[in-house]
């Protein structure tokens, strides 16, 4: 039976109890306890004194050369003994090990681990052994694992170097040689026998090294070959994309697109052109125009005679790109339909009938859209926001209705590479570099609270000379129910502030209506100033708007910030965006500092991730990066990328798919479920 199957019950020494103490860690089987890797080592080498530091752990051997005395002390116990070390006198002392007092006799030899105190010459024994004792961590590399429960150190050694000699013959080997052999590694069932027991901690990190490298070239793997079984498919729909038409759409826009909206549209097209699933991601900083890009690949499934959808994160966002789509393509009669969760039982009813018979073009709605009782005549195009990445279940569920449609993905968060690949890396990549000519950079102030008044003068100045104001409350973490009170809170302070000035609110518990309703004013400049929450955070486009207020901005991500941020600079004004916030740490002014050091959302997202950690990095909604066993992202993402380049490298060469040396890798991959359940072929 598989190691990967076999429970971790079959170790001896584990029980019942201990095996549920072990399951709430996430070890069930034989495997998960092996793979249990330590997070640092202890390290037993009996060194020389001299070459020791002050407060530094060490292990010596010395002689015994005095009685040992023992002091009780509230409780407690100091027992202290001298000892000769390499020719020096030192004093040993251990706290609360009485039982220890008879043991210890002159003349006798001892080994000591322990934190030294040079000035005081003195070491505070934590370990201590007499040569030849059975058991002896005398000379060896102790493994630190991490534990829960009642588990201890002791035990967790002990049932791990049992399973060890239980099972590592069992260990089978997953990289295929030729990784191996390129890279040195030792084989698989050593690696993880290394690991738990290094002769030094040098090679405890080389197995480490080689674990690392296992676990983020499978979940390369995984993509890499999901990437490339999708490409090769011939069952998506080759799209009959209408070229001139398309053009001619271009042409009436009301500006010319970039070189690089040119470059992506192209790519895109071209993928809908062929007979695979297109699964391409469109990435571009805030305002680089990826709507626009969207709203032409949409187009140019109408053309060719089939229906596009347009998922996004919001119902706001929905109703705006509901209304631009309409302004776009009102000239050529297409049918464009809005489905959210506030449309009526009835208005559902017509608009899934409508859609079923082909009678609309473009549905622009939540995720509610993919939903099991929504049917297409003949759906070409999903355009999807990253926060709902459209994912494997979503395309069976499409599968499962005898659907394939192309999918493009929008990112509006600039990721670094590394991250771009973990997260992203079963998708091909087109990118937005450049801004739309003659926009004007954004000016960004960080300010102290105590200059309140200031921003709110700010504000005023920006409102007579007719433009608007967005203020964004302080953000509690995880409590809408502040946020919203927050807002509520700004609200009544700046009406009272600016008794003439139209004020409006905008926060997550109101209705759709009211929502809509406020937004729309906003929008048609009614409203001067908005107050809101970041619900206003994606995609809303008012280019009248010229100023961003961020309260309490420290508590804000820097990529959210600089997504808020992107609200302003959309018109021809000069645009302004002022963070309020009292940084207390280095980090929180550096934080500060990148956003008004620059307004390239890719520098801000590579500084965000130096500054936060990519744990941090995406936060709780977008966690498109797994949880690795082994691999710590901040240290080896350059294993990642060679894990990448590597898959890559294999699932291209057809040797992978039938080869005999790699159907390990291809019951992996099967067994993962990558390809939910369908069988590779
Ligand atoms: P994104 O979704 O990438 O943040 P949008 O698609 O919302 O950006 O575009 C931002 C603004 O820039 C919109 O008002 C859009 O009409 C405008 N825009 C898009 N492309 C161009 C272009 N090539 N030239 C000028 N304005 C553009
Ligand atoms: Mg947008």
């Amino acid at each position: 039976m598989s190691l990967h199957v076999k429970e971790v019950r079959e170790v001896h020494g584990v029980g019942a109890q201990k095996a549920v103490e072990l399951a709430s860690m996430g070890i069930f089987t034989v495997m998960d306890l092996l793979e249990y890797v330590p997070y640092r080592y202890e390290d037993y080498t009996v060194r020389e004194l001299a070459s020791v530091k002050d407060g530094e752990r060490i292990t010596v051997q010395g002689v015994i050369v005095g009685e040992p005395v023992l002091q009780r002390f509230s409780g407690k116990t100091r027992l202290s003994c001298r000892v000769m070390v390499d020719q020096f006198l030192l004093n040993a002392v251990w706290f609360n090990r009485h039982f220890l007092k008879d043991r210890l006799r002159p003349q006798q030899e001892i080994v000591l681990t322990g934190k030294w105190d040079g000035k005081r010459r003195q070491l505070s024994v934590s370990d201590s052994e007499f040569p030849g004792q059975a058991a002896s961590k005398t000379g060896t590399v102790q493994p630190v694992y991490s534990i829960a429960g009642t588990l201890t150190q002791k035990w967790m050694r002990k049932v791990i170097q049992q399973a060890l000699a239980q099972y590592s013959d069992e260990v089978e080997e997953v990289l295929p040689e030729s990784l191996t052999g390129r890279y040195g590694f030792m084989p698989r069932g050593k690696a993880l026998a290394v690991i738990h027991t290094p002769s030094g901690v040098e090679e405890g990190k080389q197995a480490r090294r080689r674990m690392v490298y296992e676990e983020l070239f499978l979940f390369q793997l995984k993509l890499q070959a999901y990437r490339a079984v999708t490409r090769s498919r011939s069952d998506g729909v080759k799209q009959q994309v209408d070229l001139p038409a398309v053009r001619a759409f271009v042409r009436a826009l009301p500006f010319q697109l970039t070189e690089s909206q040119k470059k992506v549209v192209a790519e895109i097209l071209h993928d809908m052109q062929e007979p695979y699933c297109m699964n391409r991601l469109l990435q571009g900083d805030v305002g680089a125009g990826k709507t626009v890009v969207a709203a032409i690949a949409l187009f140019a499934t109408v053309k060719a005679g089939l229906q596009g959808a347009l998922m996004v994160p919001t119902e706001i966002l929905a109703e705006q790109h509901k209304k631009s789509l309409d302004r776009l393509y009102e000239p050529y009669g297409l049918q464009v339909a809005l489905l959210t969760g506030s449309s009526t039982d009835r208005q559902r009813r017509d608009l899934l009938a409508s859609l079923q018979m082909g009678l609309i073009d473009v549905i622009v709605g939540t995720h509610a859209l993919i939903q099991e009782d929504v049917y297409f005549r003949q759906l070409g195009l999903v355009v999807t926001d990253e926060q709902h990445r459209f994912g494997v279940n979503q395309r069976s569920i499409l599968r499962r209705k005898g659907m394939n449609p192309d999918v493009l993905t929008m990112t509006a968060t600039p990721i670094p590479r590394t991250l771009a690949i973990t997260a992203f890396g079963d998708m091909d990549v087109s990118t937005i570099k450049e801004l739309p000519k003659g926009r004007k950079p954004i000016k960004t102030y960080s300010v102290h609270h105590s200059m309140l008044e200031r921003v709110l003068s700010f504000i005023d100045r920006e409102v007579s000379a007719g433009r608007q104001a967005y203020v964004i409350c302080p953000l509690i973490e995880e409590s809408e129910k502040l946020d919203v009170q927050n807002a509520i809170d700004v609200h009544i302070q700046l009406q009272q502030h600016f008794p003439s000035m139209s004020i409006g609110l905008l926060h997550g518990r109101m209705s759709a209506q009211e929502k809509e309703a406020v937004m729309q004013a906003f929008k048609e400049g009614l409203v001067k100033t908005l107050v809101s929450t970041t619900v206003i955070e994606v995609g809303v486009d008012v280019p009248n708007a010229t100023l961003m207020v961020v309260y309490d901005a420290d508590r804000f991500g820097l990529s959210q910030l600089h997504q808020l941020r992107g609200r302003v600079g959309r018109g021809e004004h000069q645009s302004y965006c002022v963070l309020i916030a009292d940084p207390k740490t280095e980090v929180g002014k550096e934080r500060m500092k990148a956003m008004t050091d620059t307004s390239d959302g890719f520098e801000i997202a590579r500084r965000d991730l130096e500054l936060r950690g990519p744990g941090d990095f995406f936060g709780t909604k977008q966690s498109g990066v797994p949880d690795f066993r082994i691999a710590d992202m901040m240290v080896d993402f350059e294993v990642m990328e060679q894990a990448r380049d590597d898959a890559a490298e294999l699932v291209s060469a057809s040797s992978f798919w039938t080869g005999a040396e790699y159907t390990q890798l291809r019951a992996y991959l099967q067994r993962t479920q990558v390809f939910d359940n369908e069988v590779l072929d």
